[in-house]
């Protein structure tokens, strides 16, 4: 359906006219942005190239005053019990749980996805990571006491404090899950959230604001819509982290922003994930894998298979699996969400995917499937099957991020893991192999931060599994006890547990202090009877 009046659009966007593309009239709403009077943003349904809504795009004050009101709240959120911030959680799960057939159709109206994908991926991950959080986060998040070593008259404990207020940034492609993943994280370790969702999917994250409003802690969650200017505003606003989903390019942007004032940053950044294909694996299943992980939602995502090397001696096989699957894919064309998989989300993506395939072809590569737009409204773009491909193409070393598979022939496995780790990425992974051994020795020589063994994407569905990148990838993880440890200053607190008139290391310094420190040395860490022994003989 196209977003007009007829879906309530959430938050300060202003519901356009059902009219065709960009430039519509507007129609004005009394709870709307004075579009008048306000920088706009619109937002468009990839489906159909119709205008969705008009939001405001922020400034810098605005973004400022937002993070002032987050700020508000910080001391007063972080004061409470770890339950009675996972009990305010629950409540605004179970609001997105009442409201899951509307968030549903505000996401697929935006990105164009397809329903099945949006209920998955979307929401059904966003009620995992709580439900993982919920029930581990008081644990990790207890203080907890340290061997004190030498200083063995001391104590010393880790306490897990809030930071403040964090800024989140998220991008287009899941828009609901990479900005409610961090979001809720930084809300159950105790920090308020300021959330700058994509300018080409503001009303998911107005949505996302809606899920906070109406309860005694309104301040908690602030959704500010704007472009890149907003973004980099959050990041100077003194916010005390930044959470960057994003691509590459504007990852370093934020990053150099954040130094000016030595903000704290996590950055998942973009991924050219490789699959391995081994001589011994099951090439059913494998080509099923490769199919799937590169077209589901179509291909836009961080963890999308982008590039498959395959054995030689089952190239051929492997190969000619794929085409079939591929061919058995059913990309909807209308505004239902029905079928395998939907249209893309943002236009100057397929620019980028044309360019990659225009590189492959002129350097020899051959599509075997698809390759072109199709014709009709909307961003809609074919499944691709690529063969013939090297690493002098784009195709194999940036990110494509569209619905697009090429598969190169390689001679070994160890060739396979060589081609798999020259690049600068290093996000997810896989190997497919029937010889156990074989995958966790390929898995630990893959440079990446995750790997799947005969599967792909879905460790991110593990929200006990740590999820990030290495090398252009990011930095910092998410999911997991390390996810939430993102959100705290580890503080560590020594206390001297008796209280003689001074210690031995105090002025004035013994003239003795260097021999005693040799011999309690010796003592303490020689490895055999004899080098502890040593420690019992005075120093000549
Ligand atoms: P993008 O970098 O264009 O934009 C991401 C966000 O940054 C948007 O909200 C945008 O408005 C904001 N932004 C732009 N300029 C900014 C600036 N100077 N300062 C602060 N914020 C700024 O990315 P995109 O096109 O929205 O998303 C696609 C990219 O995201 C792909 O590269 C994909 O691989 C990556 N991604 C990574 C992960 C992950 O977990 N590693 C997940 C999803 C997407």
């Amino acid at each position: 359906m196209a977003i007009t009046d007829d879906l309530s659009l959430p938050g300060s966007a202003t519901a356009a006219p059902d009219a065709p593309g960009p430039g519509a009239g507007l129609r004005a709403r009394s709870d709307a942005v004075d579009v008048a009077a306000t920088a706009v943003i619109e937002t468009f349904d990839p489906r159909s190239a119709k205008l969705l809504a008009i939001v405001p795009d922020m400034n810098a004050a605005d973004v400022r005053a937002a993070v002032a009101r987050a700020r508000s709240v910080a001391a007063p959120w972080a004061a409470l019990s770890f339950s009675d911030r996972a009990a305010h959680v629950l409540t605004v799960r179970d609001r997105l749980l009442d409201r899951a057939e509307q968030l549903v159709e505000v996401i697929c109206a935006e990105t164009g996805k397809q329903r099945a994908e949006a209920v998955t991926t979307e929401l059904m991950a966003v009620c995992e990571t709580i439900d993982w959080y919920v029930r581990h986060g008081e644990r990790l998040l207890r203080s907890r006491s340290v061997a004190p070593g030498t200083m063995a008259h001391k104590t010393a404990r880790v306490h897990y404090e809030a930071l403040g207020v964090v800024g989140v940034i998220s991008p287009w492609n899941y828009p609901f899950t990479l900005s409610m993943t961090p979001l809720v994280t930084a809300l159950l370790a105790g920090n308020p959230v300021v959330l700058k969702p994509s300018e080409v999917t503001p009303t998911v994250g107005l949505a996302i604001g809606e899920l906070f409003d109406n309860d005694r802690w309104g301040a908690l969650v602030q959704v500010v819509t704007g472009g890149g200017a907003t973004g980099e505003a959050l990041v100077r606003s003194g916010v005390d982290k930044v959470v960057f989903t994003g691509s590459v390019s504007t990852g370093k942007r934020v990053m150099a922003a954040a130094a000016d004032t030595l903000t704290p940053v996590l950055l998942e950044l973009g991924g050219k994930d490789p699959m391995v294909v081994c001589a011994d694996a099951n090439l059913d299943r494998a080509a099923r894998g490769a199919v799937w992980g590169a077209f589901q939602n179509s291909g836009q995502t961080c963890m999308s298979v982008e590039r498959v090397y395959v054995e030689r001696s089952v190239a051929d096989a492997f190969i000619d699996r794929v085409i079939l699957e591929t061919g058995g894919i059913r990309q909807n064309d209308g505004l239902d969400g029905a079928g395998d998989i939907g249209s893309m989300t943002h236009a100057p993506q397929l620019d980028i995917v044309e360019r990659h395939l225009a590189d492959a072809v002129d350097k020899g590569a051959a599509i075997v499937v698809g390759g072109r737009r199709i014709e009709r409204e909307g961003l809609w773009f074919e499944p691709t099957v690529v063969i013939g491909v090297d690493h002098t193409m784009d195709l194999m070393t940036e990110e494509t991020f569209g619905p697009v598979l090429p598969i190169m022939v390689v001679d070994s496995a160890d060739e396979a893991v060589r081609l798999a780790n020259d690049s600068r990425y290093g996000l997810n992974s896989s190997v497919w192999t029937a010889d156990r051994e074989l995958g966790d020795d390929i898995a630990a020589r893959l440079q990446a931060g995750n790997v799947c063994i005969n599967d792909c994407i879905v460790s991110y569905a593990i929200t006990g599994l740590p999820f990030g990148g290495v090398k252009d990838s990011g930095i910092g993880r998410m999911h997991g006890p390390e996810g939430l440890r993102e959100f705290v200053n580890t503080k560590s607190v020594m206390s001297a547990r008796v209280h003689p008139r001074r210690e031995l290391w105090w002025f004035p310094v013994p003239a003795s202090l260097d021999a005693i420190g040799i011999r309690s040395m010796r003592l303490r860490f020689g490895s055999t009877l004899a080098a502890k022994a040593r420690g019992l003989r005075r120093t000549p």
